[in-house]
Parts: structure tokens; sequence; C-alpha cells
């Protein structure tokens, strides 16, 4: 992208006649408030303990925690309906949804019309701007009062304008804060000239500029991305005048590749791929060395096999080789097994979480207590398949606990596989084009998952159509 000079004007005069305000409860309901996202979605929760360990000293008093809640639906996904305050004709309300709806090409987002109880209620009030209660929020405004506004929409209002002010407002009730917010960019304001840039534009006091604009998100309490994205979908476009480098911040003109990414990751879908991390890329594990897998490109990238150690921040060095199984689960969250215990992996801090080794036995019900050959998220049915041996069984991701009936023998009920992959696979991963891919020895095989069954011609080895694997097979 090309950045714009100290002296060049606004390029979208017209555009940003109105910026976007996230809308908070009042301040009476946010303990509430923050026990409902907490009681929809446990990840909610702000890391009492974390803090407590990194910073004894600091008070955490409920409104403070309050404030550090997120406000993300579960990883079940998102179903609201959606209501309008006034009575907009049937093409503005399906173009409305249809942008809404585009969350979910990535995302098990859906919204859904209707005239009774509307969870989300949109609001077209002239001069009032564009905003949104962020995530669960929503579910602690009165009844007869909007939870999103989209200032004077109509059918006339450019195209453009639906992508970037109707899927940024709908990423607040999905829960996404502003990516303007994150520090790396905030650090770039000029205090000054943006409270009197707000000011001037938006009518804004010192102090909503502050809350709006200046204050950078909890780091603690932030789920995100590695590095802010200028381009963002959540990111609004911020002045060269008011930044110190005299760079303006692009903003999203439409959900981007990064933003898609991310949405999938939290709310995992039927589209969703399962094995392909936020930064697009897979990972396998073999001995003490992992390798980094671009599947866009079909080959591992340059550099790699590499050491574990060392290269996978809170690995404790039993981890550092022999991990049986690598499962990217909602969340944000990966699993790595290996003989009796796990780890939690967070995803997006790049860094095991804290407490981490457990034992499996007591933390994942009905599943072995040990030796897990193989885990995989499966798409579209909220279920996560594990192998060891010649069984696998069936856990229920929402539910947390494993299916009834399970294990079962793999022979018999994954069609086509042949009995060499029957007795057992080392690894399994699930690919965004509808098929995963189970690795036994030199060996792999295709699934297709609509179909339910092994591709025809298939196994196949994996040398000469893994680049940059080893040929020899995987451990996880
Ligand atoms: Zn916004």
């Amino acid at each position: 992208m090309t950045t714009h000079s100290h002296s060049h004007p606004d390029p979208h005069p017209d555009l940003h006649a109105h910026s976007c305000t996230i809308k908070t409860v009042p301040a009476a309901d946010l303990a509430a408030a923050a026990d409902k996202a907490v009681r929809i979605n446990p990840h909610n929760a702000p890391p009492v303990q974390a803090l407590r360990a990194l910073a004894p000293d600091i008070p955490l008093p409920p409104a403070r925690l309050s404030v550090m809640t997120k406000k993300y639906w579960g990883a079940k996904g998102v179903k609201l309906t959606v209501g309008f305050m006034d009575s907009p004709a049937a093409d503005l309300r399906a173009r409305i949804l249809s942008h809404m709806n585009a969350w979910g090409q990535w995302s098990n987002v859906r919204f859904v019309e209707t005239k009774t109880n509307p969870q989300v209620r949109i609001a077209r009030t002239a001069g009032d701007g564009y905003w949104s209660y962020l995530g669960t929020d929503i579910l602690s405004i009165p009844a007869n009062a909007a939870t999103m506004n989209l200032d004077s929409f109509t059918m006339n209002t450019p195209d453009s304008e639906f992508y970037r002010v109707v899927r940024h407002e709908t990423g607040h009730t999905l829960g996404f804060p502003h990516e303007h917010m994150r520090k790396q960019i905030i650090d770039r304001i000029d205090r000054a000239k943006a409270i009197a840039y707000f000011k001037a534009t938006q009518g804004w006091s010192e102090n909503e500029v502050i809350a709006q604009v200046l204050t950078p998100l909890e780091q603690s309490a932030l789920i995100a991305t590695a590095q802010a994205d200028p381009l963002s979908i959540m990111c609004y476009w911020l002045p060269a005048s008011i930044m110190k480098d005299g760079v303006a911040i692009s903003g999203g003109t439409d959900i981007d590749a990064l933003d898609a990414q991310f949405a999938g990751l939290v709310y995992p879908g039927p589209l969703t791929p399962s094995c392909i991390w936020p930064n697009g890329k897979a990972y396998f594990f073999k001995g003490a060395q992992y390798l980094r897998y671009d599947p866009k490109a079909d080959k591992t990238d340059a550099g790699y096999p590499k050491p574990i150690a060392g290269n996978w921040p809170g690995f404790p060095a039993t981890f550092s080789s022999g991990v049986g199984a690598c499962v990217l689960w909602g969340g944000g969250k990966a699993y790595f097994f290996k003989g009796t215990q796990y780890l939690r992996y967070d995803v997006v801090a790049d860094k095991a979480d804290a407490g981490y080794p457990k034992p499996i036995a007591g933390n994942w019900p009905g599943l072995w207590a040990d030796n897990i050959d193989a885990a995989v998220c499966w798409p579209g049915n909220g279920k996560a398949y594990f192998f060891r041996g010649s069984e696998y069984l069936r856990y229920d991701i929402a539910a947390d606990k494993t299916d009834p009936g399970y294990p079962k023998p793999i022979a018999g009920n994954w069609p086509g596989f042949p009995a060499a992959f029957a007795a057992g696979v080392q690894a399994a991963v699930v690919w965004n084009n509808g098929k995963a891919y189970f690795f036994k020895g030199s060996q792999y095989l295709r699934y297709d998952i609509a179909a339910d069954k092994v591709d025809a011609g298939y196994p196949k080895p994996i040398a000469g159509n893994w680049p940059g694997f080893w040929p020899s097979g995987l451990d996880a």
C-alpha cells in the first residue's frame, strides 16, 4: 500500500463526515453486562490470575475488570436476529442484511431479519452518526432502543459506504473493537491535533476524543492479530494532519484478509479452514523439528524445518520433541499433546498459556489419557476427531466432551481408508479446499469432507507431493 504524503488532501472528504463511536452501556449496568458477557462466553473473562501473578499490588476493582471484559459471542458462532427501528423498504433492509452477512463468508456468523423482538436493532437517525454497541452488550440495551445507527442510510447511499460502514458496525456487533485503538497506531497520533480535529469535524468534546480515539485498548483484554492492521475494516481513516509522522491511517474499506482470518478464528464455521493459522500457514512436527507450510503456495516456507526448542515461546522442554498431536481449536487457541500431557497455545499472543502443560486425564472428558496420535477440528459439524492406534473418537467442541459411543474403530467408519491408515494415522489437517489430509509413514491420503470419503487415487507418497516435507512422514 502507498502512504499519503503530509500535504496530500483527504482523498475521500465526503466519506468521513461521520466517524464511528462504540457505545457503552450506562455505568450502572457495566458490571451486569460484563457478567453476561462471561456467562455467554467464558473466554471473555479478564485474565485475573495472570494479572495478579504479574502485578500483585495493582488493585483490580470490579469496575476495572468490567472494562477489561471482552464482549465476544461464543465459539459456537453467532446467530442473531435483526430488526429496524423505522420502516425501511424491503430492498434497503435486504441490502443492509447482505452486508452484515458478509462476515459469514469467513466465519460462523449469521444475521436473520425478524419483526418480533430483534436482538440487533438498527436505526437510521440523521445526525446521530454511525455507532454500535459491542458484542454481547447489545443484550443489555432496552428492547425499545437501537443497538446500531446507520445515519441516513438509503438506497441512494453509495455502495462503497455499505461496505465500509455496515460491515464495520456489524464487526462491533460481533465484538470486534476499533483497530485504530491499538497502541501501535495510537502512539502515532498527535493528541492536541486529534482533539482539535475531532472537535471541528465531529463536534466531540475533549473527553469524547480521548475515549474514542486516544485510549489504547487494554493489551491484556485484547484478542488480536499480532500487528495492528491499518487496512482492517475495523480501522477508521485517520488524516495525515493528526499523525506525528504525517502519514495517514488508510482505514479499511472492506473486510480484508486479516479480518477474515481473525473472524474465522474467533467464530470458526463450516467454511473455516481449521488447520490454517491466522498468518495463513500450517505447522507440522517431527521429532525435535517443525516446519511451516504455506497452503497457498503449496510448499514449505524457506528456512524450514527448524528446531522446536527456542521457536515456540512457553513450550516446556518436554514438548520440544516428539509432539504427538497439534490441533488448532476455536477461540484463538491451539492444543499440543504429548504422552499424558497437553498444553494450550495462544495463537494470537503467540505463546503457550501459563499453567501448562496439564495432564490430559481429568481435563478432556472421554478422551484417552495418553498417546494421542492425531487430532483435527472438522468443518461443519462442531466436532473434533482424535486418533489413537486403530481407534478414533469424536469430541463435541461446544459441549467440551467426547460424544457417547466413542471411541470406535477407524476401520469401517472412514470410507476409503486403506488398511494401513485404518491401523492408525500420525497427523491430520483440514485445508480450505473442502479436503482433509491424513498422514501415515511415507504416505498420505486426501479425504473429501462433503462426500465423506477418501478421494480416488489415494494414498500417495509424501515425497514429490508435499514440497519440503520430511519424506518419511510426520509426528503431528
Ligand atoms: Zn467503529
